[in-house]
């Protein structure tokens, strides 16, 4: 059945998409305009709002006793703050001519029409899934939502062997990974990159496989999953490759995501080369007043290389949001860009990244040097200092700082925040070299190993020039 709303007096602001980008900017429109000018309706067609996928690796791992731990705030606090939040219920159809949008309740499949004078859309992305057979079978999982770790630890709980094969090497595999050794897996990484950790550069990636190898981790590189083969009762037994079997009680998929565009690409509106829509910096939806869109479902401008890209993380999404629901609430607020800085760990080891890699560099036209330096996370006379590996690159002749890769223990990962900061403002390996970094025994050696970094380089481009 379809059916046409009755509209009220108020404006109404429409968000499709009820988790990071879209509550974000509900929750800030609503900040700023009451419900007596503004009507906020969302819709989620998922269980759940206001959600910490970013979580979901630490509570399969143990680390967070229960799912409700990850749901920043509820379907019914949006509701007692005047969001009209309708769960179970998607989104099928954007009618931009006449500013409507059609929605379907996912449980009983009624239909309606909901009409909108602002819209926003923060619809994520969508996990990458290969068809492969057994994709499907029982005991193949991925993490993407609640209710999939949910479905991954009933199978857990279920499950009388013990072997994991976790597919995908990037950050979300990597997680899955110490999770799964958590859990007291025997744990497999199969993973089509010559190295784990494709946001980094190989060399850096290589440290990474290392020391997963140090923790029992079976890594398999340079192969790709050909079927997920199973067993009489149906259930999942094993990865295959081109060349190999791995044993599984259990799979996890980490491959990847796209943004989440079914409905934007149907309705018209501009995206790019990555299939994410494209905004302005007030995050509208070019070329539309009245629509903006944010999170995981948006490429952004990289301010390092001056591109377009596909960064699909929780810590944009919510800046986004915040961006939205400012201009939805008849503020003014712009989003610069990102730099591309992402930290992640598996068990003890820290991985961070900011920047371009060298690949990255090339692609664009940069000339650069980069250079690796081996430090400690603390003063090396001092109790528990762990090694730490810093890569940097920086722009031939002026030296502009250009990306830093981090590989460590305790107190590396966060370091990476000293090069974002720098790499924002458009410093210089030269500048870096002074700054005024808190230094205390137990923190760092003397010489942070950031600043150490930006000597060795600053020396190499100054030997260049
Ligand atoms: C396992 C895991 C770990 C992660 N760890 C980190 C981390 O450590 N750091 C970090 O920065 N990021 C991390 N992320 C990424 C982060 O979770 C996402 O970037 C963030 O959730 C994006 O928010 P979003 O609102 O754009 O999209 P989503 O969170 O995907 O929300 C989009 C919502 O829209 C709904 N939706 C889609 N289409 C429709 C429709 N047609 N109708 C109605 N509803 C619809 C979906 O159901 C979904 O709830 C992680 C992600 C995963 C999966």
């Amino acid at each position: 059945m379809t059916m046409s709303d009755a509209r009220g007096t108020r404006e109404r602001l429409v968000v499709i998409g009820g988790d990071a980008a879209g509550m974000s900017a509900a929750s800030q429109a609503r900040r700023l305009r009451g419900p007596d000018e503004l009507e906020i309706v969302a819709f989620e067609r998922g269980h759940f709002t206001s959600f910490s996928a970013c979580g979901i690796p630490y509570w399969v791992g143990g680390d967070v006793p229960d799912r409700d731990r990850l749901i920043a705030r509820t379907a019914e606090e949006h509701r007692a703050r005047d969001i009209d939040l309708r769960l179970r219920t998607e989104v099928t159809e954007l009618d931009l001519d006449r500013g409507r949008v059609r929605a379907r309740d996912v449980d009983s499949g009624a239909e309606s029409w909901t009409s909108y004078d602002k819209l926003v859309i923060a619809t994520g992305a969508r996990p990458i899934r290969p068809e492969l057979p057994g994709m499907d079978a029982p005991g193949v999982h991925g993490v993407q939502t609640l209710d999939d770790g949910q479905a991954l630890l009933d199978t857990l709980s279920r499950t009388r062997g013990r072997r994991a094969v976790v597919v995908g090497a990037g950050y979300i595999g990597v997680e899955m990974a110490e999770a799964m050794l958590h859990r007291g897996y025997e744990v497999t990484v199969v993973n089509r990159g010559a190295e784990p950790m494709a946001t980094l550069d190989p060399d850096m990636g290589r440290l990474v496989r290392e020391a997963m190898e140090g923790m029992g981790i079976t890594m398999v590189n340079d192969a790709e999953v050909t079927e997920l083969l199973t067993g009489d009762d149906g259930g999942v037994r094993a990865v295959a490759t081109e060349d190999a079997e791995y044993p599984a009680d259990v799979v996890v998929l980490g491959i990847g995501v796209r943004p989440e565009t079914t409905l934007a690409r149907a309705a018209g509106l501009p995206l790019g080369e990555h299939g994410g829509l494209l905004t302005d910096r007030s995050m509208r939806v070019r070329g539309y007043e009245n629509i903006w869109a944010g999170g995981d479902c948006v490429e952004v401008l990289d301010l390092v290389s001056g591109q377009q890209r596909h960064i699909p993380l929780g810590t944009h999404a919510n800046k986004h949001g915040q961006i939205i629901g400012a201009g939805a609430g008849g503020g003014y607020a712009t989003f610069p860009g990102v730099v591309g800085t992402a930290v992640s760990k598996v068990c003890d080891l820290e991985i961070a990244r900011t920047g371009l890699r060298e690949k990255d560099a090339h692609r664009v036209g940069l000339r650069f040097e980069s250079v690796t330096i081996e430090s400690t996370s603390r003063a090396g006379y001092y109790p528990n200092a762990s090694p730490m590996t810093v890569k940097m690159l920086a722009e031939l002749r002026t030296g502009r700082l250009l990306g830093v890769q981090i590989v460590g223990r305790e107190g590396a990962g966060k370091r990476v925040d000293i090069a974002a900061v720098a790499l924002t403002a458009g410093m210089t390996v030269d500048q870096m070299t002074t700054l005024d970094l808190g230094y205390a025994p137990p923190f760092s050696p003397v010489w942070d190993p950031v600043l150490v970094a930006a000597r060795k380089a600053a020396t190499k481009i100054r030997a260049t020039v």
